[in-house]
């Protein structure tokens, strides 16, 4: 059962973020729910963020807007940007933000 929560489009965008490229959500540990960003989260959850340690990270916590396909932690960090299943390219830029996600 896949939860998504806040106002993300049928490809995962959300209104922070809504380039071509930026078609996942990203599952927080705290509530066990898909939001298109950490300021998705910040807005709507009301608690505080819990990042995924790197232990955890073989659990699907990565959902593709393309194919919906939930990817492992591992998986996306491995991809190149890229789905592992439908190969549509994901945002590089979100490299930058995994410390808000992943340990
Ligand atoms: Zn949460
Ligand atoms: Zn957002
Ligand atoms: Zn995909």
């Amino acid at each position: 059962m896949i939860h998504v929560a806040g106002a993300i489009d049928e490809q995962s965008r959300c209104r922070h973020y809504h380039e071509e490229v930026d078609i996942v959500a990203i599952k927080f540990k705290c509530c066990d729910t898909y939001y298109g960003c950490y300021f998705c989260h910040e807005e709507a959850a009301g608690h505080t963020p819990e990042v995924w340690l790197k232990e955890e990270w073989d659990t699907k916590a990565i959902l593709c807007g393309n194919c919906n396909a939930e990817l492992t932690i591992n998986e996306y960090l491995t991809s190149h940007y890229r789905c592992p299943l439908c190969h549509v390219p994901f945002n590089p830029g979100c490299a930058n933000h995994n410390h808000l996600y992943f340990e």
